[in-house]
């Protein structure tokens, strides 16, 4: 590899989130082309010349953040849905106001807004499905994010869409090494028949991809599995062979023990969602008995009609927060486990384990750089609870993906935002035009 291919990254402190969890302060992380080539104190590197040197004082370097759940095309609707009860949520579907007057370009750029957010917020890597997915790829790609993408498949309103979710694999295929690769994205237990769900763990076998569904987020979906004979929607997963430490279930706030123990046992992964479960359905998931099986977590911002930003920092806050309350116990989820979900386990969970996550050589350059400064951060007492409990997505100065540096003084280096301002504005204009019906 050519010298000249190295950029060099000297930083006040890098957290590294290895298994040690080793924390450098002064440190450096040299990045060779993609991948990094080296972590640690300052001085342990010897520069060979030709490096870029990029000057980080000032900042904490530390691993991009994974986010295991969201649809970042909505982030067109954010905002919208206040008012709605729970029982509304899910008489539309879940499918935010206005969102029939969307045209499929729509969702390329609300995948440009949302991703755009996420990237200068700190996120990386992020797992997100919906449909138009053909074109929300293409969108990811440009943004130079790493994503892990599902066509939606649901067969209680229609035929599943089989054939875009497979064409969606065929053009970026499964391999956690691609930047952009697929899963399989059954939407939710009562929305996907007994059939389709098996059909779904079949394909997966054959593709290789992932599952990635949503579970257990409301009453009225245990109660419709309940008519279909199963005692629970953990238990329809287990009844069609769907649990397995490829599946990434989001939500899943109405679970009892024996479905935990299921959860646990088959060493599938719940994708968290803390805010956009207090938003949309006023419940948490049981966290604290979750742990206690052993159930694995990360963690997810979910969409932002609903949160409504996608910021893993507040999102860290937030189920750190919420969770001790809905434990009635403040020892539940400490900061490192936090910064861990939001990191090696984000990475775990979507079987990316071996290339982000954590900065160590051989994975991938995925590198976000913190500003310290902030009055908000002062002192530096205890660094994970400071990067849970203060920092926010804004501290973010720098970002690279694959080595690639595409935010750098929290600007996109590869985006026009005026431009893309102006899309957005024309589509919320045509969106929210007052002369055409809408629901609410
Ligand atoms: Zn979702």
């Amino acid at each position: 590899m050519d010298r000249s291919t190295r950029q060099l990254l000297s930083g006040d402190v890098i957290v590294t989130m290895n298994a040690a969890g080793q924390v450098f302060s002064p440190g450096v992380v040299v990045i060779e082309g993609t991948r990094i080539l080296h972590v640690g104190a300052e001085g342990s590197w010897a520069p060979q010349g030709g490096e870029t040197v990029v000057d980080c004082r000032g900042c904490l370097l530390m691993p991009g953040l994974v986010n295991v759940h969201t649809h970042a095309c909505m982030a067109l609707f954010r905002g919208l849905g206040e008012k709605r009860s729970r029982q509304q949520w899910v008489a539309a579907s879940y499918a935010p106001p206005y969102m029939e007057r969307a045209v499929p370009a729509d969702f390329y750029w609300g995948t440009m807004l949302g991703g755009l957010e996420m990237l200068t917020n700190g996120i990386t890597c992020t797992a997100d499905r919906f449909s138009h997915m053909a074109l929300i790829a293409e969108a990811f790609d440009r943004l130079g994010m790493r994503a892990v993408l599902c066509h939606t498949l649901r067969d209680i309103t229609g035929a599943p869409e089989w054939e875009e979710a497979l064409a969606l694999v065929q053009r970026w295929g499964t391999s956690p090494q691609s930047r952009i690769h697929c899963g399989i994205g059954p939407h939710a237990p009562d929305t996907c028949s007994d059939d389709l769900l098996h059909q779904v763990r079949r394909v997966a076998g054959e593709t290789g991809g992932r599952i990635f569904i949503h579970c257990a987020q409301s009453e009225a979906e245990v109660t419709a599995l309940r008519a279909r004979g199963h005692a629970g929607a953990v238990r329809c997963l287990a009844a069609a062979g769907v649990l397995g430490p490829d599946l990434v279930a989001a939500h899943c706030i109405y679970v009892d023990e024996e479905e935990l123990r299921l959860l646990a046992d088959s060493g599938s992964w719940v994708a968290h969602c803390p805010v956009s479960n207090a938003r949309i359905e006023g419940r948490m998931p049981p966290v604290g008995q979750m742990l206690r099986h052993g159930v694995k977590l990360a963690l997810g911002t979910d969409w932002a009609v609903s949160n409504n930003t996608m910021d893993l920092f507040d999102e860290m806050k937030c189920a750190g927060v919420l969770d001790k309350v809905a434990a009635g116990d403040p020892a539940v989820l400490p900061s490192a486990a936090l910064l861990r979900m939001a990191t090696v386990e984000g990475a775990r969970a979507l079987g990316l384990e071996a290339h982000t996550g954590s900065l160590e050589p051989g994975k991938a350059a995925d590198v976000i750089a913190l500003a310290r400064d902030g009055l908000h951060l002062e002192p530096w007492h205890d660094i994970p609870a400071a990067l849970v409990y203060s920092a926010k997505g804004r501290d973010v100065r720098h970002v690279w993906v694959d080595g690639r540096q595409l935010v750098r003084d929290g600007r996109p280096t590869h985006v026009d935002v005026g431009a893309l301002r102006k899309e957005i504005d024309q589509i919320v204009r045509r969106i929210m035009d007052p002369g055409l019906p809408y629901s609410t």
